[in-house]
């Protein structure tokens, strides 16, 4: 698409009104489209294509989507081939027509043609024979869009890119089909579709321009970046795309590191069937942290004692399993402790804990804490799942309703009370919030939590989950890359993506 061979980043702008869609056509070229999409169902009225044309930034392509395509087109289908036509004589680079009509349109002139397809429902059976058909079709570009029902979906119209017989660019739409968008630049694809405007989605699962250019990096993939992801369901909202992506950036790895939702109980499948990727690596979240673990031919001490992981690295004999949680939540403990009244530093083993939680994360801190030899007290609401972590460890436990009556100096919040939306929830009473307590609330999402912001107005030492899953994931970054990993940029993303307006924006 580019004379450089490197891939394209395509503007896709769909407006009712001439004006807005000419000045985002020149907004989209402004923040690094090569190429535009107009969506011409989207106009209220007939297009007038010169007004759209004029002070063109880059080459554009004209589409008049049906319904059934995901379009708005409300004419009849003898309208839209006209409306197509005429596009094509009134000067638009590119046509892009559906495969069932697209030897109704002749070629004219330098006029290139994307012949697509388009599934709004399903990934078809027979999508390798569609494609063959529409690959013996005059096109320049051949398009495959369609809805993928399970993550190997992804694989097959990856492979349609790899193997192809002319320029292809197919994803799966969804967002269990986000990877196959970003991933089509490793394969070779020419261009991807990206969303100009975030809030107007135009197929399901697209991405916007800024995120395949700041978060992904997408023009700067080939087939020797190096692929890693997270596992988990649901991952659409995890942080680790855009501070792993940013990190590699940093330290000039060539890297890519992508969402992949994976249902519950369909991780071993996943990992056998996304072999062909040659993934490096892939964080793991819930609900998979403990299938990861049995999954692994090689676990650390930590994933051994705790029964989760939260990292696996591919490796010759196979899955290596890490826990980051575990070490991270511990040095982070460690680095943040009052220090003495003398100035000396504090020590972790001279606190009495009192953690809250019998969950992924208060499993990991409770065997981690043990091993430091650090006195522990452990309350969960489901009493069962707390007493048995106690007998694993070997500390004591408190009912639930007993936690308020406990001597401690230090609280370990490991429950996910008090976590986005529910912010009006503290996982104790404000009166147990006393002067010099040293607070640790592993909930990241708000930063300043109930429990933080009471914390603080009374007078308490605190700790916010920010600090652990940045080290967490500066953990993984090292296990993925054998770097060290850019710490502050991490943190600084981190907070920004975490600030207040931030989550707003996401609502
Ligand atoms: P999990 O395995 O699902 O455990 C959730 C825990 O919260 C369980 O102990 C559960 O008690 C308890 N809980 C949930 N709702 C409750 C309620 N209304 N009242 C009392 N207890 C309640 O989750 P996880 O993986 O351990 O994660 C827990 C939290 O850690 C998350 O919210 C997340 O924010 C945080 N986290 C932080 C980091 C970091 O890097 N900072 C990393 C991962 C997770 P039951 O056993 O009774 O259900």
């Amino acid at each position: 698409m580019t004379d450089n061979n490197r891939p394209v980043l395509c503007a896709v702008i769909g407006r009712t009104r001439h004006k807005m869609m000419q000045i985002e056509i020149q907004e989209a070229a402004k923040r690094g489209a090569q190429l535009i999409e107009l969506r011409l169902d989207f106009l209220a009225k007939a297009p007038d294509f010169k007004r759209l044309l004029a002070q063109r930034p880059c080459p554009m392509i004209a589409s008049v989507r049906r319904p059934v395509d995901g379009g708005r087109f409300p004419g009849s289908e003898e309208e839209r081939l006209m409306l197509l036509r005429q596009a094509v004589v009134a000067g638009f680079d590119w046509i892009d027509l559906e495969t069932d009509v697209a030897d109704q349109v002749r070629r004219y002139g330098n006029v290139k043609r994307i012949v697509s397809y388009h599934n709004m429902r399903q990934m078809p059976d027979d999508l390798e024979e569609i494609y063959e058909r529409m690959c013996a079709q005059d096109a320049d570009v051949v398009k495959i869009a369609v809805t993928a029902g399970q993550p190997s979906d992804n694989l097959r119209v990856l492979d349609l890119i790899n193997k192809g017989r002319k320029p292809t660019v197919a994803h799966c739409m969804g967002d269990m089909g986000a990877c196959s968008r970003v991933l089509s630049a490793c394969y070779g694809s020419p261009f991807t579709y990206a969303a100009f405007n975030p809030e107007r989605s135009f197929a399901p699962g697209m991405l916007s321009l800024d995120e395949l250019r700041k978060t992904y990096h997408y023009e700067e993939l080939d087939n020797k970046s190096k692929i890693f992801g997270v596992i988990g369901d649901p991952v659409g909202h995890s942080l680790s795309p855009l501070i792993h992506n940013q990190a590699f950036r940093k330290m000039n790895f060539n890297g890519v590191y992508l969402p992949f939702r994976v249902p519950r109980g369909e991780l071993a499948d996943f990992l056998k069937s996304f072999d062909s990727l040659g993934v490096r690596g892939y964080s793991v979240t819930i609900p998979h942290k403990e299938s990861a673990a049995r999954l692994a031919t090689i676990r650390d001490p930590a994933v051994e004692r705790i029964g989760a992981a939260n990292t696996i690295i591919r490796m010759v004999d196979g899955w290596h399993a890490f826990n980051t949680d575990a070490q991270a939540a511990v040095e982070s403990l460690k680095a943040n402790l009052p220090v003495g009244p003398d100035g000396t530093p504090g020590q972790l083993q001279s606190r009495t804990v009192l953690l809250l939680g019998a969950g992924g994360v208060a499993r990991a801190l409770a065997h981690m804490l043990k091993e430091n030899n650090v006195p522990l007290i452990l309350a969960n609401r489901t009493p069962e799942r707390s007493q048995k972590l106690a007998e694993e460890v070997g500390c004591k436990v408190v009912d639930w309703a007993a936690r308020h009556n406990v001597l401690c100096d230090t609280l370990v919040n490991c429950t996910s009370v008090g976590m986005h939306p529910n912010l009006d929830e503290c996982p104790i009473h404000v009166s147990f919030l006393k002067p010099g307590l040293m607070i640790f609330d592993t909930v990241y999402t708000p930063e300043t939590t109930m429990l933080i912001r009471e914390a603080k107005e009374r007078g308490c030492h605190v700790l916010t989950g920010v600090d652990m899953f940045v080290r967490q994931a500066g953990l993984q970054f090292k296990l993925f890359t054998g770097l060290e990993a850019p710490l502050e940029l991490m943190e600084k993303l981190v907070r920004r993506a975490l600030s207040p307006i931030a989550i707003k924006e996401e609502e």
